[in-house]
């Protein structure tokens, strides 16, 4: 740890009663990380997510001496697999995507997958690890294979299909809410594969995974930013083996797919300005009581992710006890309080070596924004917005900019301050590291506020003020500004980290 956890309290406590809180001193960030131990503080992990791009097609020694140049860089994780174009850093059009790396294809027996439906072919010949790992090792960086699950089903690789969720109506869930099934086994067969054929074959130092879903409860009321228009009748997942499963423990599914019917409905009344007769609230908690099966099916769909992390983790250590395994948290758990009830990082310590908690405060502003429309339409319809946001400030311990401010003013570095001790109490007394996100330009829509090289900077005091472990630099360094990024490394420069 860097400090302590009651100096910490402590100094809150006192920043709080003077009333500096929503714009923290740089200096009183300092002065807490000049506590720290010095062995300790240049062991920080400073890493940086990226497209593969640049590190297919230009001088890798170029790009990586400028990272560590402008930034202190010691860790890099490229997104290898994915089929998602803006992950990749290429444009949408024509873009198939899949592994950057080579796929050994005794991996992938279970899956039903090719060798050409996996390889990415968009660098030609050109396997991403294999160019990258010399050159990073040389320069003592790590390399970490960054695998984000792909919530959109890539529509010109057929035997993706098979591996999708499918909602209470039996239709196929090919897009975001829904995503590939953690109960499939094809699916499992192909992620514990993948992270074993990258482990075995390439000098890798770590994997990351994440996913950027929630449960079915959450799915069904669009509570998660810009989800005002998700559909209410995609509500995942009743594949045979989620039902198989629930059935297993003790779990109805047909009451579950009638209670999410009904809440459907109540979803789609609600955005159509038909309020409920005891209202929005009330009805939404009567709905609960009558149907317990609709917190168990969304349960189950989060306990079945916890499981799959395990499992890769596990699958992981298997082939290399050394490899760090960590997990990118998705940002609606800094808005949605049903979702961070979801996922409790206390219980991830079981399968984590490190937790990425995204905490990218710029485009903050315009996502609780968005979020506090997605809940207004259905659970708190009856409040304002502006004292909805209010309330939920309250709930996560949040002192930010009301709701006709909040885009243009974006969230302030108290809030990576916060979010970031709050991880950190969680994993307290365990081995599990805390290396958050923060933001580095993550695109927002005209009006939002921009991030600049001093917004950058107080997110990274606020980080290790909290008392982090290790920094993400996020979340795409083809989307950052080269002076923004250079704000993060003036910031880790004063800290005496780089
Ligand atoms: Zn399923």
């Amino acid at each position: 740890m860097i400090d302590q956890p009651m100096t910490r309290r402590e100094a809150l406590k006192t920043a709080t009663a003077i009333g500096v809180t929503a714009a923290l001193s740089p200096l009183a960030l300092l002065a807490d990380a000049a506590m720290a131990e010095p062995a300790v503080r240049k062991a920080a992990t400073i890493s940086i997510a990226t497209s593969p791009a640049p590190f297919a097609k230009q001088d890798v020694g170029k790009l990586l001496d400028d990272l560590q140049q402008r930034a202190g860089v010691n860790v890099i994780l490229p997104f290898m697999y994915t089929h998602g174009a803006v992950r990749a850093g290429l444009p949408a059009e024509g873009f198939r995507g899949g592994n950057f790396a080579i796929p050994h294809i005794e991996y992938y027996k279970d899956t039903g997958f090719t060798y050409e439906d996996m390889r990415g072919t968009e660098f030609g010949d050109v396997d991403v690890f294999a160019r990258l790992i010399p050159a990073a090792h040389k320069r003592g960086v790590k390399v970490f294979g960054w695998i984000i699950e792909d919530n959109q089903c890539p529509a010109t690789i057929p035997h993706w299909e098979p591996l999708y969720e499918v909602d209470f109506h039996g239709r196929r869930a090919k897009g975001h809410p829904g995503g590939p099934c953690y109960n499939n086994p094809r699916y499992r067969a192909w992620l514990l594969g993948l992270v074993e054929d990258y482990s075995r074959n390439y000098e890798i130092d770590g994997i990351m995974w994440g996913s950027e879903r929630q449960g079915a409860l959450c799915n069904a009321l669009g509570a998660q930013h810009d989800g005002g228009k998700t559909d209410p009748g995609k509500v995942t997942c009743f594949c045979e083996f989620c039902v198989a499963k629930a059935k297993g423990l003790g779990i109805d599914a047909d009451r579950a797919r009638r209670g999410f019917g009904e809440l459907e409905m109540y979803v789609r009344n609600c955005r159509a300005n038909q309020r409920p007769r005891d209202g929005y609230f009330v009805t939404f908690w009567r709905l609960l009581l009558k149907y317990p099966e609709l917190l168990a099916w969304d349960n189950l769909w989060v306990t079945s992710r916890h499981e799959m992390e395990h499992d890769v983790y596990h699958k992981i250590k298997s082939v290399k006890p050394s490899l760090i395994v960590g997990w990118h948290l998705w940002q609606n758990l800094s808005f949605s309080p049903f979702h961070r009830a979801e996922e409790d990082h206390a219980l991830m310590t079981g399968w984590s070596d490190f937790v990425r908690p995204c905490v990218y405060a710029n485009c903050a502003g315009e996502r609780m924004h968005s979020f506090v429309d997605s809940v207004h339409g259905n659970v708190f319809g009856d409040v304002p917005n502006d004292q909805t946001l209010d309330f939920l400030y309250r709930v996560l311990n949040y002192q930010e900019a009301p709701y006709d401010k909040v885009t243009a003013a974006g969230f302030s570095a108290d809030y990576v301050l916060r979010e970031t001790r709050r991880t950190l109490d969680a994993v307290a007394g365990t081995s599990t590291q805390v290396w958050p996100g923060i933001d580095i330009d993550v695109p927002v829509h005209a009006g939002s506020s921009q991030c600049t090289p001093e917004s950058v900077k107080q997110e990274v005091f606020a980080v290790f003020k909290a008392g982090a472990q290790g920094i993400m630099l996020s979340r795409n360094y083809v989307e950052m500004k080269p002076e923004n990024l250079a704000g993060a490394g003036a910031a880790l420069r004063e800290l005496g980290l780089h």
